[in-house]
């Protein structure tokens, strides 16, 4: 007798069994069935029109943005204060935000989604074998992140500019803020690099000094334990907010209470695999014993 998940989970058996391509399921104890190589699916043809299509759509319109906040700043002419307040807003939001889509990715989906597959599966090795994301180069990683800024762009943008007759002092920092975010967003995962190599560039190591791009230091404490601390990708200030008050297991919670899904579910799938992280100390090894032989005879 194998021990039967709870339904909710998105279990290891699915993930892994479902048409096979993921190899066999390491969920044993020791090292049997471990894996080691990582079968990122390459780019394909859609994949590429999507990202090109998600960065010229948001391109144009933070372009358009930055193009009406100079033909309007004169004519509105906002107070000194207001504007160091909204860059302010700008740099923290753009750090909020990456790490909303980190703590999403890590929480939350699932390589099964297959329109997010592929992104699903980077995410994931990052866990494991952090240091190849430098193989993803800007262009395959931009689209995915501009197609994500298109939610406030389009609106704050589109709406401030064009359809709305706001050319008071909010209309116009409310466009700074997006054209900010979208800015620092579309760079977001190349600041993550900067996190994970010390950079020998003197400008990278004053801006990380002054807390205006993240450390490496910092961010390594988001690889240390369960990855479930310090999301946020562009400076940092994002964690220190929501690390100290608890926001982000706050919002698992609520989750969790309203869907049923379980956080990092997916993630431990993956960690358990390739051997980074052991089952669940609490199963009795019995359990393990009978898993390990229905894998291997290819239950
Ligand atoms: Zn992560
Ligand atoms: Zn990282």
């Amino acid at each position: 007798m194998t021990a039967s998940p709870p339904e909710r989970v998105h279990g290891l058996r699915a993930a892994a069994s479902a048409d096979g391509r993921y190899g066999k399921r390491g969920v044993m104890s020791g090292t049997v069935g471990i894996q080691r190589e990582m079968p990122i699916p390459s780019l394909t043809r859609t994949g590429v029109v999507v990202h090109v299509t998600g960065v010229a759509l948001n391109t144009a319109i933070t372009i358009w943005g930055a193009i009406w906040l100079a033909a309007n700043w004169g004519a509105i002419a906002p107070p000194w204060y207001l504007v160091i307040a909204a860059v302010l807003v700008g740099l923290f939001l753009a750090d909020f935000f990456s790490g909303l889509l980190h703590w999403g990715f890590d929480t939350w989906f699932s390589e099964e989604m297959r329109w997010m597959e592929r992104v699903v599966m980077v995410v994931r090795e990052h866990h494991v074998y952090p240091q190849n994301i430098f193989r993803y180069k800007f262009q395959y990683e931009a689209g995915a992140v501009s197609w994500v800024s298109l939610g406030h762009t389009l609106p704050v943008i589109g709406s401030t500019t064009l359809l709305l007759d706001s050319k008071g002092t909010f209309g116009l920092l409310a466009v700074l803020v997006s054209v900010m975010v979208s800015v620092l967003t579309l760079f977001m995962l190349q600041f993550h690099k900067l996190g994970h190599r010390r950079s020998d560039s003197r400008t990278v190591q004053a801006l990380q000094r002054a807390k205006l791009l993240m450390s490496v230091r910092h961010h390594s404490q988001h690889h240390r334990g369960a990855h479930d601390t310090r999301y946020c990708l562009i400076n940092g200030w994002a964690d220190f907010v929501c690390d100290s008050i608890g926001f982000w297991r706050a919002a698992e919670r609520a989750i969790e209470r309203l869907t049923g899904a379980v956080p990092r579910s997916n993630d431990d799938e993956w960690m358990i695999r390739y051997g980074r992280k052991r089952p669940d100390p609490k199963v009795p090894d019995s359990v393990l014993e009978n898993e390990k032989k229905s894998c291997e005879v290819g239950l």
